[in-house]
């Protein structure tokens, strides 16, 4: 019989979220299953570790070659899975190639320092950690999970990637391709589970050195909790409440037609999703009125065709979710979505009668986004840091001094001026405050996955 409960073991229903039709069967890990994944991922750990850079390079780069010969059926199961546009999924799937031919060029160029000292030569090593523990949201099954596994495998780590619950199936798929790349039996295991019954024994785990957590900041700062008895590291990639700051001298054709595509991906269940749109008042009914036409045009449906841009929430629990938050709020207008089966949710705009509103406080998770005016520059970056997140935000205007004294201020680990754009692999990415703990991604992603060893050796003769 199969479940969907969250602390399940056994066999497990994935459901298409554009259709709440069951798509297939997986099997939940029980925590005897994932203490033995994690020992046969300890086991082969030494090898992989003394695999020559050179080797362990050429490697990942056939791993990348592999994805990306995959890519459509990649993209493909993740528009089953999570009902992600395919035009969106297959972007996912070309990150996992790009990021691991990224961190396909970090073996060999993963230097230590040579310290001068007295009596002696000083050398540091960049020693791999050992088992690495990867616990992956379900908004971006693939990319999230790509961002711990490429830097951690280049660094010479074993990895155990726990999928979430709903959308287990492509990180299954990355599992298999990689061992047809010629990844070593054991060097990268996904083993699907519940949070509560393998990603708790995953933070628990003696041998597991290190736990990349991303999802909400509840759960993340269990997860960091927990790791404190084993002192295991982490980095954790937690929520978000995003400002998007659009000044009266900015370009407001280009920054309303943009404001959508910055909140409405994946359906608004993004972490970097800029929910609250903060207008200098002196523009803000102008740019209400270019922004309606911008979410009325957003268009919403089947996500296997090349034309969505915007498909159904992953769960009708998500459903329900965001339409609690919506229901409090007042509508200042909304797109379409689809009747019939599927979790579909408009992409809707609210204007809170409050800055203290739940809306614009708590992570919604879902197509909404709240705008409120603002007065001045001290007044916008008061508002963007009124949150406990800190993840991205961008910052629209034509003054270059304003744009980067606002960056300067905000309180976020990722902002973009002129554009709503936060992610690429090669620079770093995470949180301020409950945003999260240390970087992804970006040239110093391996110093996340090694430890400091420092060697002196003596030259002296007595
Ligand atoms: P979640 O915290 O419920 O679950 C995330 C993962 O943790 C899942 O794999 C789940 O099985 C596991 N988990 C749950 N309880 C656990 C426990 N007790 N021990 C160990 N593992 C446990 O989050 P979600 O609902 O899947 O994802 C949405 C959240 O993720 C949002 O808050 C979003 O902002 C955040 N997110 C952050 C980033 C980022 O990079 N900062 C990126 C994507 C999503």
């Amino acid at each position: 019989m199969s479940t969907n409960t969250l602390d399940a073991v056994g066999a497990h229903d994935v459901v298409n979220p554009a259709t709440a039709e069951v798509i297939g069967v997986v099997h939940l890990a029980s925590a005897e299953e994932t203490d033995a994944a994690v020992a046969r991922a300890r086991a082969a750990w030494p090898a992989w570790r003394d695999v020559a850079p050179a080797d362990r390079a050429r490697l990942l780069r056939r791993f990348a070659d592999t994805v990306d010969a995959h890519i459509d059926e990649l993209a493909a199961l993740e528009v089953r899975n999570s009902g992600h546009p395919i035009g969106s999924a297959t972007w996912e799937a070309g990150n996992v190639r790009d990021v691991l031919e990224y961190y396909a060029a970090a073996p060999e160029r993963n230097f230590g320092k040579q310290i001068p000292v007295a009596g002696g030569i000083d050398v540091t090593f960049a020693e791999p950690l050992g088992v690495v523990g990867i616990i992956v949201p379900w908004n971006f099954p693939m990319p999230i999970a790509a961002w711990g596994f490429a830097p951690a495998l280049a660094a010479g780590n074993t990895v155990v990637l726990k999928p979430a619950e709903l959308t287990p199936l492509t990180a299954l798929r990355l599992g298999e391709l990689a061992l047809e790349a010629g990844i070593p039996e054991d060097v990268f295991t996904v083993l699907p589970g519940a949070g509560k019954v393998a990603g708790e024994r995953l933070l628990e785990h003696e041998d597991v050195a290190k736990i990349v957590f991303t999802g909400s900041t509840a759960v993340g700062q269990h997860v960091m909790e927990k790791c404190a008895a084993t002192l295991k590291r982490v980095t954790l990639e937690l929520g978000g409440k995003s400002a998007n700051i659009v000044f009266a001298d900015a370009d407001l054709e280009k920054a309303a037609a943009a404001a959508p595509g910055g909140v409405f991906d994946n359906a608004g269940q993004d972490c970097c999703a800029r929910s609250r749109i903060l207008v200098q008042r002196s523009v803000y009914e102008k740019f209400l009125a270019l922004l309606e036409p911008a979410v009325r045009g957003v268009r919403v449906g089947d996500p296997t065709s090349p034309d969505t841009e915007m498909g159904p929430l992953v769960s009708a629990a998500q459903r329900e979710r965001v339409s609690g938050y919506v229901a409090e709020a007042s509508v200042a207008f909304a797109g379409e979505a689809p009747d019939g089966p599927g979790f579909w949710f408009p992409p809707t705009v609210v204007l809170p009668a409050s800055p203290a509103d739940r809306i614009v406080t708590e992570e919604v998770f879902g197509p909404v986004v709240a705008v409120l005016p603002f007065d001045d520059e001290a007044d916008a970056v008061r508002i963007a840091n009124d949150t406990l997140y800190g993840l991205s935000g961008s910052i629209w205007t034509r003054d270059i001094g304003r744009a980067l004294r606002v960056a300067r201020g905000v309180e976020a680990g990722n902002l973009s001026i002129n554009s709503n754009s936060s992610v690429r692999y090669s620079t770093p990415f995470g949180g301020f405050k409950r945003s999260g703990l240390g970087r992804e991604l970006g040239p110093d992603a391996l110093a996340a996955f090694t430890e400091v060893k420092n060697v002196f050796i003596a030259t002296t003769e007595d």
